[in-house]
């Protein structure tokens, strides 16, 4: 392995040489790669990816980590930001401290209307705030929550605790639509990410709300408002959510 400085240290023990690797999961956003006494826990920070190239290529001024594999290749590290970190965890790995306390992942069973309904109960912050909170969910990032909180019909704004069991239910079931049809097109970001075929995410192009502030519903044509909550970019129909 060989290594230069992320933002991080990166603190890996010398001991994972000659360990097989298991099959690579994802947690929230982190990727997994299971090993035999513990596993690696990777962030890709902002512009971090990983790519498999053959042993000997030469390293470029953004290539950071190296892990050799035993049949000629390599997995590289490229982060020219800097953001990403690498971490070893023995197992069970979802003790480590950035998984330990994350939320169920948003297209899991374990997330639906009656969990939602168990969180939000007897509570004030905005619906919006909840949704985006990790400790509560993972994965659901601004822009989703705009989305399905428009698909539900339900005002950002809302506290949580006001909202029924079957609002609850409704909003749950368009997280999971809004977040399942995003990673079909492809997803939203524009500035670093790429597909694996080098094309961009092209979600965008299907938005109802973000980024749409001042322009008219699709549902219905009066204009969306555009407001901040939690400091954050928060655009909705005042006549199809409330
Ligand atoms: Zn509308």
């Amino acid at each position: 392995m060989r290594c230069t400085a992320l933002r991080w240290p990166v603190d890996l023990p010398t001991s994972i040489g000659g360990q097989r690797l298991g099959i690579i999961a994802r947690r929230a956003k982190y990727l997994l790669l299971p090993l035999q006494t513990g596993g690696l826990i990777i962030h890709l920070g902002m512009s971090g990816h990983l790519a498999v190239v053959r042993a000997g290529t030469r390293p470029g001024k953004h290539d950071h980590i190296d892990l050799e594999l035993d049949d000629g290749n390599v997995v590289r590290f490229t982060d020219p930001r800097r953001f990403g970190s690498f971490h070893w965890q023995p197992y069970p790995l979802e003790r480590h401290r950035l998984l330990a306390n994350l939320g169920p992942e948003p297209l899991s069973a374990a997330f639906d209307g009656d969990y939602l309904a168990r969180r939000a109960r007897k509570r004030r912050l905005p619906i919006k705030t909840l949704l985006m909170d990790a400790k509560e969910v993972v994965g659901v990032g601004n822009i989703y929550a705009n989305e399905a909180l428009f698909a539900a019909g339900i005002r950002p704004r809302v506290a949580a605790g006001r909202l029924s069991r079957q609002r609850l239910r409704a909003l749950a079931d368009a997280v999971k639509a809004t977040l399942a049809s995003a990673i079909q097109s492809g997803g939203t970001t524009l500035r670093d990410f790429v597909a694996t075929d080098g094309r961009p995410g092209y979600f965008v192009h299907e938005l109802a709300v973000y980024g749409r502030d001042g322009e008219p519903c699709r549902r219905c044509d009066t204009p969306l408002k555009g407001v901040r909550l939690g400091g954050r970019a928060t655009v909705y129909c005042p006549s199809c959510q409330t």
